[in-house]
């Protein structure tokens, strides 16, 4: 995911930090358990111990990072099968920490793209900003169209209402497809008829480059781990709550506390397979299901040797089908092997995740053969990904629905009662489905207990 520049910037800090007047602290030394070992509890449980407090972190897996996961499975390269960006390096927390652990970076451009059409054609520069200009044209009626309506609509309706679709040509529509996939299914992760027409990019960004890890997110994760109280295979199942304190059962035990933060993914919310006692009110249980949880996976093919355009940081390709492997990013400069990383998303990922690993494989070097003739190598090696049937997330990210506003990012974020905290992703208004987001969220939730 690499999140494109959208304008409208919500600025929703002032909201938070009402939230932190109300909290109630607790004592230092005071004892807190963190479910979720990912970026957001990781940051809580950092931020809480260094103010004094005792911190247990409950995980479901047998491994850290939830989200931010590096396969070391090529140990000559580090691969990111979940987030893979820090996205806009300036002003970034993640960016710091980066620099204080002395993680390698390597920056990349989403505008230095070769994109090809059907017939191994490249398309020019000139073709390229004239459908980017096309196609930014529909999504500014849209944008339009949805700021006068009372209600609201997905994308998918507004570009109905604002275009005969009918009309398109042939080469027109896949091109249309292409860019909305591209700019947006691949970003927020969920499909143009699902994503809110109003309010799908109310969130604000941080300046600058997109940067990925040269050893992965690993590098500032298990800096992020060292020295907490981390228990692994703890799956949590039930999440007891009273004003004086929680008791955590997990599949190998019972675990108590003054208080808790869950971490629990948007997905896992969604599923209603931890139960809370007693349920969660009316206003969170609204929140986890007006937002959508978004599908955007990975496909690591390793070749024999480098056969694409290797001065490109990505490789763009328009098919027939919206969604099949529109975009690919050249890993050559990251590992310096000759790998490339496909993406695919919303509608189409969750169709795939049903495929055997031979057939996306296939799928994915078919669009590659459109692009590059049948006399490309066959890969010798792959690596897949399939957040929606994780059953530690049920998806990759959280996204703004039809029916949905940045306000119910804030709802899933309130605590309940005195006792019961919540970060994550998709409880950060600002920065949702993102790994810095995650990471704001675990130390706001651990200074809304601080006090
Ligand atoms: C394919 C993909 C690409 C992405 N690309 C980027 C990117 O380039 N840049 C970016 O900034 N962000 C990206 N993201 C988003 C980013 O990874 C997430 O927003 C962030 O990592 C979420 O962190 P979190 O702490 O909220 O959740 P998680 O990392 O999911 O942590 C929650 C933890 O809770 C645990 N858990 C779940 N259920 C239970 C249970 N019952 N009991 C105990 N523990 C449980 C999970 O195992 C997990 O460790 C990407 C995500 C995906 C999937």
């Amino acid at each position: 995911m690499n999140r494109r520049n959208f304008t409208q910037m919500m600025l929703t800090i002032p909201t938070f930090l009402g939230m932190l007047g109300k909290a109630q602290s607790l004592q230092r030394g005071g004892k807190v358990i963190v479910i979720g070992a990912g970026m957001s509890g990781l940051a809580a449980a950092r931020t809480l111990v260094a103010a004094g407090y005792t911190v247990q972190v409950l995980e479901g897996r047998d491994r850290i990072g939830g989200r931010t996961w590096t396969s070391e499975y090529w140990r000559d390269a580090p691969l990111d099968m979940g987030a893979s960006w820090i996205e806009g390096t300036e002003k970034n927390p993640l960016s710091a920490l980066a620099d204080k652990f002395g993680a390698k970076r390597v920056a990349t451009d989403e505008d230095n793209m070769i994109l090809y059409g059907p017939n191994r054609q490249a398309f020019s520069e000139s073709r390229v900003e004239s459908l980017e200009a096309r196609c930014e044209e529909i999504l500014k009626r849209v944008r339009k169209l949805a700021r006068k309506s009372d209600k609201d609509i997905s994308i998918q309706d507004a570009i109905a209402a604002t275009l005969d679709l009918k009309s398109l040509s042939t080469s027109d529509r896949q091109q249309l497809d292409f860019y909305l996939n591209n700019t947006l299914e691949q970003d927020y992760a969920g499909d143009t008829s699902e994503l809110s027409a109003q309010s799908y990019d109310d969130q604000g960004e941080f300046e600058g480059d997109s940067v990925m890890f040269v050893d992965g997110y690993k590098t500032i994760v298990d800096r992020l781990a060292k020295g907490l109280d981390i228990r692994l295979r703890q799956v949590v199942k039930q999440i007891s709550h009273t004003q004086n304190g929680v008791t955590i059962t997990t599949s190998q035990g019972v675990f108590t506390a003054d208080k808790v933060i869950v971490t629990l993914p948007l997905g896992v919310l969604k599923k209603n397979i931890v139960q809370f006692v007693p349920p969660l009110p009316e206003e969170k249980q609204r929140a986890i299901s007006l937002l959508g949880m978004g599908v955007l996976n990975k496909l690591y093919l390793r070749f024999p040797k480098v056969f694409w355009d290797a001065d490109y940081d990505w490789l763009g390709y328009i098919d027939e089908q919206k969604g099949r492997w529109s975009g690919w990013v050249n890993c050559f400069k990251l590992t310096q092997k000759p790998i490339l990383l496909g993406f695919n998303s919303a509608v189409f990922a969750k169709e795939t995740e049903r495929w055997s690993d031979k057939d996306i494989v296939s799928s994915g070097m078919k669009v590659l053969r459109s692009m590059y003739g049948n006399s490309i190598p066959a890969p010798i090696d792959t690596q897949i990904t399939r957040w929606a049937s994780d059953p530690f997330t049920f998806g990759s990210y959280s996204f703004i629905a039809v029916g949905a506003t940045h306000t119910t990012h804030e709802q899933l974020a309130k605590p309940v009662g005195n006792t019961l905290f919540f970060a994550g992703e998709a409880t950060n208004a600002v920065h949702p489905a993102s790994a810095h987001g995650a990471y704001l969220s675990g130390v706001r939730a651990a200074r809304e207990i601080i006090g």
